[in-house]
């Protein structure tokens, strides 16, 4: 059979249902599994046999919808969390612990930064952050001995540089250590990072994988491909026994394929509990099955929307990807042949007041602290989620007080561009 179109995993991916079975993937909605001998039930908690026990560790619903992504993004093995920041998470601590060190690009969402900056360091992990456009000799200048994870964004949210994939992949992998993508702003339509070396790839689902705004959660993606036991002595917890599991050796029992979801399952799902419910990865599922025919929506809406804010007089500059006054432009081209999303920000050369005028007159784009959904919004961070910086703190961040940034939904472009056309007017009438 000849390799079946992303379009098609969209739809049918994941949950293969057999004669006489549901054609919707089913909703288990139980916490327990039921066995016939404490035989049969100790075979699973020795991870002898697969099959499921407690839904905290694992559920079929859960399961299905992973399978889906990981055939998505062209991994291994999948497993649901109940965020992005779960996600992230679990894909770093998996592999840290306490006196270990990561390299990460500094251009990645804020609650990450945090959770590698502030909190992981809590736990004994530190990190090196680093340019996404540093040059190879400063990105090997970033690791140490104790180096075990790279981390960086695809396209970064909300700064919407690009990572240059295989530079970073080689940097990591001449070290011996995996390359770790969120890329929860491209999807695997428009971006497939393991086919540029990347190792595992995470997501934050709330966005457009589920894409109506409907659910919080979260996936990890091992491409099965990153060989643990090359580099045994830097990852002891996959390749010495587990002996909170019974002496099990991850790499050895489950291979490259199988090793790193096992054990973030066996340990970290079961330790932290950050699981994802049957009904939300029921919905989530929802929205994959139309994430093929969404993503060019959004694509095409924030391309016309960025062309359009780059040609108004109130308009300083505006910052897309797929603009080819872009400093990201060649490299966009490069990973996201097919556009990268509907994420447009722009700074307005009236500040703080421009935008709050701008912003107050929208009638389509809706004001909100979300993105990547099927309802255009948008979010001043001077007047909201940075409220507390004075201008010049803004600009030191590289945050202006008239920055905006829109998310470009579903809607008709004509009417997007004609919302922001009246709004942007409304900023010379004084
Ligand atoms: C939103 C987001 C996250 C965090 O995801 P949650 O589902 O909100 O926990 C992580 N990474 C990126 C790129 C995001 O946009």
């Amino acid at each position: 059979m000849t390799k079946q179109s992303i379009n098609t995993t969209c739809v049918q991916g994941g949950y293969r249902p057999g004669n006489g079975e549901p054609r919707q993937v089913p909703i288990i909605q139980s916490t327990t599994f039921k066995y016939d001998t404490s035989e049969d039930m100790g075979k699973l908690f020795d991870l002898e046999a697969t099959g499921y026990f407690y839904s905290r560790l694992q559920n079929p619903t859960c399961d299905y919808v992973a399978a889906k992504i990981a055939e998505l993004e062209g991994g291994a093995a999948a497993m649901l969390t109940s965020s992005g920041q779960a996600a992230n998470f679990f894909a770093l601590f998996n592999i840290c612990e306490a006196g270990d060190h990561i390299v990460a690009s500094s251009s990645i969402y804020g609650g990450t930064f945090n959770l590698i900056a502030v909190t992981m360091a809590k736990m004994g992990v530190t990190a090196t952050f680093v340019s996404p456009d540093c040059s190879e000799e400063e990105l090997h200048a970033a690791f140490q001995e104790n180096t075990k994870a790279v981390f960086g964004e695809t396209i970064a949210n909300p700064a919407l540089t690009v990572l240059d994939i295989e530079k970073f992949a080689k940097a990591a992998h001449a070290h011996g250590v995996p390359l770790i993508v969120d890329n929860t702003f491209p999807t695997p339509i428009n971006c497939r990072p393991i086919e540029w070396g990347a190792d595992i790839v995470t997501h934050s689902t709330t966005k457009y994988m589920d894409g109506h705004g409907s659910c919080v959660g979260g996936v990890v993606v091992d491409s099965g491909k990153f060989d643990w036991l090359a580099h045994a002595d830097k990852f002891p917890g996959l390749c010495s026994p587990d002996e909170s599991y019974h002496g099990i050796t991850y790499a050895e029992k489950f291979g490259k394929e199988g090793a790193f979801i096992t054990k973030a399952t066996a340990q970290l799902m079961r330790d932290f509990g950050c699981t994802q419910s049957p009904q939300s990865a029921f919905i989530l599922n929802l929205g994959l099955e139309s994430l093929h025919v969404r993503m060019p929506r959004h694509v095409e809406n924030g391309q016309a929307v960025a062309e359009f804010l780059e040609k108004q007089p109130q308009v300083e500059y505006v910052n897309y990807p797929g603009l080819p006054s872009n400093k990201y432009y060649a490299r966009a081209q490069k990973y996201l042949g097919n556009g990268g999303c509907g994420v447009v920000s722009f700074n307005l050369k009236g500040g703080r007041k421009a935008a709050e005028t701008f912003m107050k007159h929208l009638r389509v784009a809706a004001i909100e602290t979300h993105v990547a959904d099927a309802r255009t919004c948008c979010l001043n961070p001077a007047t909201s989620t940075h409220r507390q910086m004075t201008d010049e703190q803004l600009a030191t961040a590289g945050i202006p007080a008239g920055l905006v940034r829109i998310s470009c939904g579903l809607e008709d472009k004509a009417d997007l561009i004609a919302d922001l056309a009246q709004a942007l007017a409304k900023i010379d009438e004084k």
